[in-house]
């Protein structure tokens, strides 16, 4: 088995520098304000500006440092919308235009639903605050303009997140089989280890799988029929697996299964009931497919790839010992 590190993908990057920037952008352009509020003795807009400012650049370390972004979205959200209508409230339709940036922020900051129910009761109060002061003309171009851009910024973050969604599932699925992929293998493990770390009373196992002779398969039938049999298997397996386990592609004819709140004895137990069913279910045409698997439970404190690799030890031994059989680490 080729060694490698196991890395945990930081898929969420892009979104921490997003909250970065938004909440750098903020800070930076509310600082001049402050020292125009200041300059001009407007004391209840300066006030509400330094307490913009403070919360917004705790905010800003706080994400920095944490790399969790939930609290910083919906902080930040919150301030930018009650900052803004404080601002409307105490200094009129003058300061409408800031309608713009503040709505357009909340669809970077919270999913496309939350956005857009937060932005309508802004823009609602925003309109309530400046109707008296606007003429009708000035108000209807208003109602328009907001709306209009409330809708695209809408289309627009759905339509990022639902690619989003498909990205993420290309990456982490196998074309062939539909089943998660070695990618997504490596993410499960990391996420299990660290789960056990924190409560060694918990256990998982991992089922190694090979499928016996497949070269001989694909040679005397055809890579299609190779190809067809790889989506069967893995249906047959799926088909039995709890909701808390999963099949992963892990190459080739090289399949795992990693079995949650599993002991070594469920995982054998489980390896063999998967072999029995590969060998009464994948027969057709005179075709006759087996498989071997190699299990082993977690042991306290080894890294992914020792896990691994002593799955891959006992599917060894299974295949010595003359394939269609299930051995334990
Ligand atoms: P063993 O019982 O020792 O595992 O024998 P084997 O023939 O299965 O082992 P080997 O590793 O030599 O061959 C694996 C074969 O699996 C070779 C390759 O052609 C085939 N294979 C790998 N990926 C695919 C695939 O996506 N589609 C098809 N049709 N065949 C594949
Ligand atoms: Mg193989
Ligand atoms: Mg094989």
């Amino acid at each position: 088995m080729e060694k490698r590190s196991l890395q945990k993908h930081h898929a969420d990057d892009a979104d921490l520098q997003v909250i970065l920037i938004l909440s750098g952008a903020f800070a930076l352009g509310i600082l001049p304000f402050v020292v125009i509020r200041f300059m001009a003795s407007d004391w209840p807009v300066f006030l509400l500006d330094v307490i913009a400012l403070v919360i917004n650049l705790a905010m800003f370390f706080y994400v920095l440092i944490t790399k969790r972004t939930t609290l910083a979205r919906w902080g930040i959200s919150g301030l930018c919308v009650s900052v803004m209508t404080l601002t409307i409230y105490l200094k009129g339709a003058d300061n409408i235009f800031w309608v713009y940036p503040a709505l357009t922020s909340l669809f970077f900051m919270l999913r496309p639903g939350y956005a857009v129910i937060f932005s309508s009761l802004f823009l609602l109060s925003s309109t309530i605050m400046v109707w008296p002061q606007m003429t009708t003309l000035a108000m209807a171009q208003f109602l328009i303009t907001s709306s209009s851009t409330l809708m695209f910024c809408f289309a627009f973050s759905y339509r990022m997140r639902q690619q989003k969604k498909e990205l993420n599932n290309l990456a982490t699925h196998d074309p062939l089989t539909g089943v998660a992929n070695r990618r997504a293998l490596e993410e499960t493990l990391l996420s299990i280890i660290e789960r056990i770390t924190r409560h060694p009373n918990q256990r998982a196992s991992l089922l190694m799988i090979d499928l016996d002779k497949f070269k001989s398969i694909n040679d005397e039938h055809g890579h299609a029929i190779g190809d067809a049999l790889l989506v069967h298997f893995a249906d047959t397996v799926r088909q039995r697996l709890r909701a808390s386990d999963g099949i992963y592609r892990y190459g080739g004819e090289e399949f795992v299964v990693i079995a949650e709140n599993t002991s070594l004895d469920e995982a054998g137990i489980l390896a063999e009931s998967l072999r029995l069913a590969v060998q009464e279910n994948m027969m057709h045409e005179g075709l006759k497919l087996t498989i071997s698997v190699g299990v082993a439970e977690y042991i306290a404190g080894e890294s992914s790839y020792r896990w691994l690799e002593r799955a891959d030890m006992a599917l060894y031994r299974a295949k010595e010992t003359g394939r269609n059989v299930c051995c334990t680490a």
